[in-house]
């Protein structure tokens, strides 16, 4: 499943955040990690189209989305050197699809704030700024390595002159302090860059450890909108059943707790959507790549259908709605046979026919 790192510096409010994840009564339970791994947690992904779905098929159960974060304590200045615990820590975020960072946006003058610097208790900027050091030494630390091997073999083989020559681009864009993700490239390159498996190619999503009053507000961190979140009143959310959960958010004027609000921006900021399956078992939402054809869609479910795939039978989501469910669809003549080259689009409700 999806896999998102959470970072950031002592002392933001990562473990409250971290515990409130992995207590949410909104937990996968039938997710095997949810339980095993202490520093797994897993959300769901809201979405309101499954209840509709499932209003109109009574399924057994109804299965969302879900997104993966994964603790990732340790990140402290130095960590590209070994400092705290640096290369495990490292590792973890290799490991990952995407990195949230948690940077503290509550005033509270009680709680410290671990960089060294006194004063100023909430400096987003400059906390941004650390980690990004660490990830960007970690990842010229990596090309120091990766370089010398791709000259030997650019020598050898053609093929590999154009990898050569992004990695060295690379190495001196992140010289400069940026992230490599953030580097003009064509698509090939790009493609070239993600063999050398660097930390700041991965997406980021900046979470602001708000106060509860600053809830309301659009932060921005880096240039890119971050999603105002306060880590206690998560961390009190989990402790409620959905009833009073509901009752507390619409007391603060909030919709959605901010952890569902997280689930659903890292789904969005990975390219990813949604596909169903509707039946009497279970309604369920599915996870596939924005422009993934059927088959990929279909290997999702099973590998065994990606390889005898056939066809999908498709509705999309509007009319399966609009024409009450399966049978309607196929009277009205909107129940469509898909292809392997069909592009699976967000909401269709798909049957695959496969050989066995
Ligand atoms: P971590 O080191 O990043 O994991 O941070 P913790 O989750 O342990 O939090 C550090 C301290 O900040 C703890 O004393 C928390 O109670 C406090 N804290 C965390 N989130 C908030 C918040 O939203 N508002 C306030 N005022 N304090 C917070």
């Amino acid at each position: 499943s999806l896999s998102i790192g959470i970072v950031g510096l002592p002392n933001v409010g990562k473990s409250t955040l971290f515990t409130a994840l992995t207590r949410k009564g909104g937990l996968a339970a039938n997710y095997p990690f949810a339980t095993i791994d202490p520093n797994v947690g897993v959300v769901d992904v809201p979405d309101e189209r499954l209840n509709k779905l499932a209003e109109m098929v009574h399924p057994a159960k109804i299965v969302p989305a879900t997104v993966e974060f994964v603790d990732i304590a340790g990140l402290v200045k130095g960590a590209n050197e070994g400092e705290g615990l640096g290369n495990q820590f490292l590792a973890n975020i290799r490991n990952c699809d995407a990195i949230c960072e948690v940077v503290r946006y509550f005033k509270d003058p009680n709680v410290m704030r671990e960089t060294g610097r006194t004063g100023a208790f909430v400096d987003p900027a400059a906390d941004v700024d650390t980690i990004q050091t660490e990830l960007v030494l970690a990842d010229l630390g990596s090309l120091e390595r990766s370089i010398p091997k791709l000259e030997k073999e650019a020598k050898r083989d053609k093929e590999m002159a154009p990898r050569l020559e992004v990695a060295k681009r690379l190495q001196a864009w992140l010289n400069e302090g940026h992230r490599a993700a953030e580097m003009d490239m064509t698509d090939d390159e790009r493609a070239a860059a993600h063999d050398l498996f660097l930390l700041t190619m991965k997406p980021i999503l900046y979470v602001a450890n708000c106060d509860e009053d600053q809830l309301g507000e659009k932060p921005q961190i880096n240039g890119q909108d971050a999603i105002p979140i306060c880590a206690e009143v998560e961390a009190e959310l989990a402790d409620l059943d959905p009833d009073e959960a509901a009752e507390y958010l619409a007391s603060m004027g909030l919709e959605r707790s901010g952890l569902e609000t997280l689930a659903r921006a890292a789904y969005h900021l990975l390219g990813l959507q949604s596909f169903f399956t509707a039946g009497p078992k279970e309604v369920r939402a599915w996870t596939v790549r924005i422009g993934a054809k059927a088959p990929e869609a279909a290997g999702v479910i099973h590998s065994d259908f990606e390889k005898g795939f056939i066809k999908a039978e498709t509705i999309s989501y509007e009319d399966y709605v609009k024409l009450g469910g399966e049978a309607g669809a196929r009277d009205a003549g909107r129940l469509r046979m898909e292809g392997k080259d069909y592009v699976v689009q967000d909401g269709d409700v798909m049957v695959f026919r496969f050989n066995v």
